[in-house]
């Protein structure tokens, strides 16, 4: 199945549009390829971005050679006109987010490096949001917060989303949850920027035609104090999807289909570029999904070209100036994949790794003993309008325990508030108690990381359980013997009502 459903080529450099490879499913001539890329540079000419800022696009002049998303990018901040994959450049960063597991440690390495009393770059730049380990009484973890909180106050920072109160999340207004999320939510997420966080799946935010990417604490504490970092150019792979998405199939499944073809290293320091009828058909949230796992293909980062789903979403959360960027007709990929994804089925990876990929039905003899339905992968407001849907069409109850973590508190909310589609105006929070889930938790990263022993659903016996998480190495959501099935919200809700892995086509259908 998994080579049937793609086509790549893997030259060195498309140059030319005829080396272009084809999915067997795809019924496209070579033709419809030029066509495509036409229409995605029309959709550049009629969708503007509702600001412009006024800094100048690196291809002011003459343009000698074409280049992708990612490179224009790293070329404006680096202040230069052209950049080809392999150059190292000093790069301006736009936002610097850290947390409350690497906060610490980067605000250590700054104070060491740049002076006891120094202050930071920008203080408007940088997005400080506790998340990971929250809701403990671990006595580090909550020092760890307290130690952000200080930094904050010393520094005047404009953007941290703190939490005093453990026992009520509600009692913080400022309170967020999972950090990719809330960066999005917050406005942080801005196309033709640079976004760096002290966590790998910062990438999430190259739904907004972003760069970013993750770093470390000692690249981290540089930039609180430089404001900028040197970094490699990566060379770009690009993924086509085109087709219509089957009602059974969501963003996690695209990206688990990938992973799979290219393995946990395909895409290792490369940005992974994302185009096509599909993708420009799916939500941000939905495209926040595909970004945030490309880290688990070793990618750098990933992006969507910024459109108009782009644009409304920012309409309300940003008042910053910012300027999209497109990858040039003539940009050189390194390869390009080309998916039919009217073909693909409901996947998962199986334990322990995201490219361990197979069908859902294919697994349909896993006995599991837990669903969890969270993350920034697969907790948010969307992520669990799929889970309610299938439980509202099933009319049944889950067979296991179904553990359910909104990643932020703005999601949290919309589990209350808003009604499900033709569910006659019940909340998703109402279908999953109907359903016998677990009350929604309090927002945070929960036990998509383990966390310390306290933390809510961790898997502290050897279980089985689907996860809509992204990663599923022994010992990720806590016992080392765990056995993890990353799936979609819909496999995830299916798999809950009959109590094994199980395709969401069963009920939806
Ligand atoms: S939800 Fe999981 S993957 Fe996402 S930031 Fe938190 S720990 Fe990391």
């Amino acid at each position: 199945m998994a080579s049937s459903t793609i086509a790549v080529t893997p030259t060195s450099f498309i140059l030319n549009k005829k080396d272009l490879g084809f999915s067997a499913f795809s019924t496209r001539s070579g033709f419809s390829i030029v066509k495509c890329r036409r229409t995605i540079f029309k959709k550049i000419c009629s969708v503007m971005a509702p600001q412009q800022s006024e800094r100048k696009p690196s291809t002011t002049g003459s343009v000698k050679t074409g280049m992708t998303m990612t490179e224009k990018i790293l070329a404006r901040a680096s202040e230069k006109t052209q950049l080809i994959p392999g150059e190292n450049v000093w790069v301006n960063i736009d936002v610097l987010m850290t947390h409350d597991v690497c906060g610490p440690g980067s605000i250590g390495i700054f104070k060491k490096e740049f002076g006891e009393n120094a202050k930071v770059w920008d203080r408007e730049k940088i997005v400080i949001i506790p998340d990971h380990y929250i809701f403990t009484s671990d006595e580090r973890a909550n020092r760890n917060v307290d130690i952000l909180r200080d930094f904050c106050m010393e520094q005047n920072i404009k953007y941290f989303y703190d939490i005093k109160d453990l026992g009520n999340f509600k009692a913080n207004p400022d309170y967020k949850g999972v950090c990719h999320i809330a960066l999005a939510q917050e406005g942080h997420c801005r196309p033709g920027e640079v976004l760096l966080g002290t966590d790998s799946h910062t990438c999430t935010a190259g739904a907004f035609g972003q760069f970013a990417t993750g770093i470390g604490n000692t690249d981290a504490g540089f930039v609180l104090g430089a404001g900028k970092l040197l970094l490699k150019v990566p060379p770009t792979l690009r993924f086509v999807m085109d087709g219509e998405m089957p009602d059974y199939l969501l963003a996690k499944d695209l990206i688990l289909q990938i992973i799979g073809e290219i393995s946990v290293s395909g895409a290792t320091y490369k940005s992974m570029e994302f185009v096509g009828s599909t993708v420009e058909s799916l939500t941000m949230e939905e495209r926040m999904t595909l970004c945030n796992m490309v880290v688990e293909a070793g990618g750098k980062n990933g992006v969507v070209p910024a459109d108009s789903t782009t644009y409304k979403y920012l309409e309300d959360k940003t008042s910053v100036a910012y300027e999209p960027v497109y990858s040039d007709e003539q940009a050189r990929f390194l390869s390009e994949y080309r998916f039919d994804v009217s073909k693909l089925e409901p996947l998962v990876a199986k334990p322990h790794s995201p490219d361990n990929r197979a069908l859902a039905r294919e697994c349909k003899d896993v006995k599991i003993d837990r669903v969890y339905i969270g993350s920034c992968t697969g907790g948010k407001t969307e992520d669990f309008m799929a889970a309610a849907k299938v439980f509202l069409a099933s009319g049944k109850k889950v067979k296991v325990p179904t553990f359910l973590v909104p990643a932020t508190q703005k999601v949290w909310m919309d589990l209350y508030g808003l009604q499900v589609p033709g569910s006659g105006g019940k909340t998703c929070s109402q279908i999953f108690e109907e359903a016998g889930c677990d009350t929604p938790a309090s927002p945070s990263c929960g036990a998509c990381l383990g966390g310390p022993k306290d933390t809510y659903a961790r898997m502290n016996e050897p279980m089985v359980c689907v996860s809509t998480t992204n990663r599923n190495f022994p010992g990720r959501m806590g016992h080392r013997e765990g056995q993890i099935y990353l799936a979609s919200p819909y496999t995830a809700a299916a798999s809950a009502l009959t109590g094994y892995v199980t395709d969401p086509r069963e009920f939806l259908q």
